[in-house]
């Protein structure tokens, strides 16, 4: 057995494989840039009135100003602006020559072709040429997720193809001859198999591909040829169940049997200690302990940065710190601990939870709290660090 730092430290090591594609932006949402995105031209392109208003020099200290031409957002003007004299501008407008700022409408009195400032404007309210961004500007790095606002700004900068890593393959099999797909009739001494559903959702949050989602007999057989086609087919295979000392528990041997390398095979954590981790020639495997709730931690934990790995992803988990409500404490202390709480206004809130089956609890859980190998747990008030889902 071996413990969740040196797990982490295995999987690290682990070399995965990353394929990069172009895509066009439309279909970009939730890739991974494969490339730093760098800008070819200035943002804004040219100086830009950011007000409705009337632009003028600021150096020109006349009482009114005559209005010489009228610049939509779009139109080069066509007029120099000279002492007594503004341009009327719309937001977005490019601003004239001559003129330095920007007197908003609200601010001013226009009568007879003639403008006079009634409130001296706070601001030039005039953006920059290049003040965002200047050719040259990476402006999103390799290895960002695209989310909707990296897609905005791609689009502002004219950019419209990326290159992105491609996603991954996954397949789920769920093992076990209890399982019974939701929907059907539940007969007597079966469980809906439900970590199929919940792992490859989670695969799918990750931005993975999922192209195989099966549940398998406890057939030694059976659960062989499902993964010997899984590993063909995708480049991560996630198994559920048949991991543990039991009779039925096929999986660890059959991996053997098909030649996965196995890299680990439990680790000293609660919930999840049967977990194994194997690869062959690239390809990943994991085989997940069958309750609900071992099966959710161990993705979140250990699978999911891997998975993030090969789909490019360079992002560490996110942790809140704060403060403990109840006494958080436990009487075994040989194996870490992940443990599902709630955050709320600066407190960390512990859940009902029963144990790995009772997945119920994982629906009014923000993240998990971490509680290391031979620590009993913390205080009420003790400051904590919540790793959320
Ligand atoms: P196992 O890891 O196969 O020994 O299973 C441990 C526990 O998890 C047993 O109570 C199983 O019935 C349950 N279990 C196994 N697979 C699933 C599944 N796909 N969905 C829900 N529960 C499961
Ligand atoms: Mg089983």
């Amino acid at each position: 057995m071996i413990t969740v730092e040196e797990a982490q430290g295995i999987l690290r090591a682990a070399a995965v494989r990353t394929r990069t594609e172009p895509v066009r932006l439309e279909r970009a949402l939730g890739r991974v840039l494969a490339r730093d995105a760098v800008s070819k031209i200035f943002m804004p392109p040219f100086d830009k009135s950011a007000m409705d208003g009337y632009a003028l020099n600021s150096k020109d200290a006349s009482s009114r100003f005559r209005v010489i031409e009228m610049i939509p957002a779009g139109v080069v003007p066509a007029r120099i602006v000279r002492k007594g004299e503004c341009s009327k501008i719309m937001t977005g407008g490019m601003l004239p020559r001559g003129a330095d700022v920007v007197v908003r409408k609200e601010w001013t009195v226009e009568e007879d072709g003639r403008m006079r400032i009634a409130r001296p404007d706070d601001g030039p309210n005039v953006c920059l040429k290049g003040e965002d961004v200047r050719p040259g500007d990476a402006v999103l790095k390799r290895g960002a997720r695209i989310r909707p606002q990296e897609i905005g700004i791609l689009a502002s900068l004219g950019i419209g193809t990326v290159a992105t890593y491609v996603p991954p393959s996954v397949a789920v099999i769920a093992t076990g001859s209890e399982i019974v797909e939701p929907g059907r009739p539940l007969r007597p001494g079966r469980i809906y198999d439900s970590n199929s559903y919940s792992l490859a959702a989670q695969a799918v949050t990750c931005g993975a591909l999922v192209k195989i989602r099966r549940r398998v007999a406890d057939r030694p057989a059976l659960i062989r040829k499902t993964i010997a086609d899984a590993l063909d087919r995708c480049e991560m295979v996630l198994i559920s169940g048949g991991v543990s000392v039991g009779d039925l528990d096929f999986v660890p041997g059959i991996l053997r049997e098909l030649g996965i390398g196995l890299k680990f095979e439990q680790i000293a954590v609660q919930p999840g200690k049967p977990t194994v981790f194997g690869t062959r020639r690239g390809k990943i495997v994991f085989g997940v302990p069958g309750n609900p709730v071992s099966t959710f931690v161990i993705f979140e934990v250990f699978i999911k940065p891997v998975l993030m790995r090969m789909m490019g992803l360079e992002e560490a988990p996110i942790f809140v710190r704060a403060a403990l409500e109840k006494d958080l404490v436990r009487k075994k202390t040989e194996r870490a601990a992940f443990v599902p709480v709630r955050v709320r206004d600066d407190a960390v809130i512990q859940l009902d939870y029963h144990g790995s089956a009772h997945i119920q609890a994982l629906s009014r859980a923000d993240g998990l709290l971490y509680i290391p190998e031979g620590h009993s747990g913390y205080g009420a008030g003790s400051r904590v660090d919540v790793r959320l889902f």
